[in-house]
């Protein structure tokens, strides 16, 4: 048996940890129970952070949107915030899992997993968010991109959690999600797109962001791709080019849910389809 503790605060929190150094952290437990399952081994503790209310504030201040890690996915669709200021995370996390999944996993637990199928990622990397995290000794604040390291692996280190996610309130574009399961619903990404997008009244592209998920390590963008669409006419032809130069640049594997040629092959067709919701 694991012994359970259940801290109600952050202070409360830091000396179990450290007095466990071998505990492991639940947010909702939809990723972690999984593992500990399929392991067929029990961690010595588990420190539940589910009564710190503190980390499921979701609120805006100061030009900075500021989502606690433990707001669950159903938090986030709820939140008027997400829905009007970033709706390109709140499109990722409509097509996250199911409704069991979303009121139970959080977004924190998404980051900290760091699945290259996440589906919060793809719009985290081009909203430019920032991940705070909060150890005895402070907090310290980090790109999105600096945290992921690899399938699986983040950069916290010993002590430390996960306790927001900042993100810049301005105006991002129009928000596209795309992502392809094997089903419509309850899927992992097979392939995933975010895309951010800005035009002037005559339709000439003055912005441009788009992100790939599960097509290589960890989530893939193009900058130099991105910046050569900008002066283009939002139109077919253009999002044609990059979508192919895209295809052929991913880092796709080969595993049960997809082979690397369907992957690249859709996703040189992501960036177009985004066109089919003009009017
Ligand atoms: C049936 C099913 C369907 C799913 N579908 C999808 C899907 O469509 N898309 C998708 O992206 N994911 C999916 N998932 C995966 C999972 O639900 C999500 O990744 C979810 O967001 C994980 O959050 P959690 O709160 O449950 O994390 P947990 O399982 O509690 O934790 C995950 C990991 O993060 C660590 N952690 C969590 N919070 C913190 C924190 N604040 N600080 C430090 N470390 C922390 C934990 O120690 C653990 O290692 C699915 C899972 C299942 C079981």
């Amino acid at each position: 048996m694991s012994e359970v503790f259940l801290p109600a605060t952050l202070a409360g929190l830091f000396p179990i940890m450290e007095q466990n150094p071998d505990a492991v952290l639940l947010a909702g437990g939809t990723d972690l129970l999984v593992r500990i399952r399929a392991s067929g081994t029990r961690p010595q503790a588990i420190i539940g952070l589910e009564r710190i209310v503190s980390l499921r504030e979701i609120s805006m201040n100061d030009g900075t949107i500021r989502i606690g890690a433990m707001a669950t996915h159903q938090h986030l669709l709820d939140s008027g915030i997400i829905k009007s200021c970033i709706p390109v995370l709140h499109q990722a996390v409509s097509a996250l899992g199911s409704p069991q999944i979303r009121h139970m996993g959080t977004i924190g637990g998404n980051i900290c997993t760091a699945s290259p199928a996440g589906d919060t990622l793809p719009p985290l990397y081009l909203l430019d968010a920032c991940l705070e995290l909060t150890s005895k000794a402070g907090i310290r604040t980090i790109p999105i991109s600096g945290f992921i390291a690899g399938p699986g692996l983040n950069t916290l280190q010993k002590n430390e959690i996960l306790s927001a996610v900042l993100i810049p309130a301005r105006v991002h574009g129009t928000g596209y999600y795309r992502k392809v399961g094997q089903r419509r619903s309850l899927a992992i990404a097979v392939i995933s797109m975010a895309a951010l997008v800005m035009t002037d009244p005559d339709g000439i592209i003055t912005g441009f962001r788009f992100a790939f998920g599960s097509v290589g390590p960890t989530v893939m963008r193009f900058p130099d791709l991105e910046s050569e669409l900008v002066g283009k006419r939002f139109a077919d032809e253009a999002l044609s080019e990059a979508g192919k130069e895209a295809a052929r640049r991913i880092m796709p594997i080969t595993d049960i849910r997809a082979s690397a040629e369907y992957r690249r092959m859709v996703a040189e067709t992501l960036l177009l389809s985004i066109r089919e919701e003009l009017p």
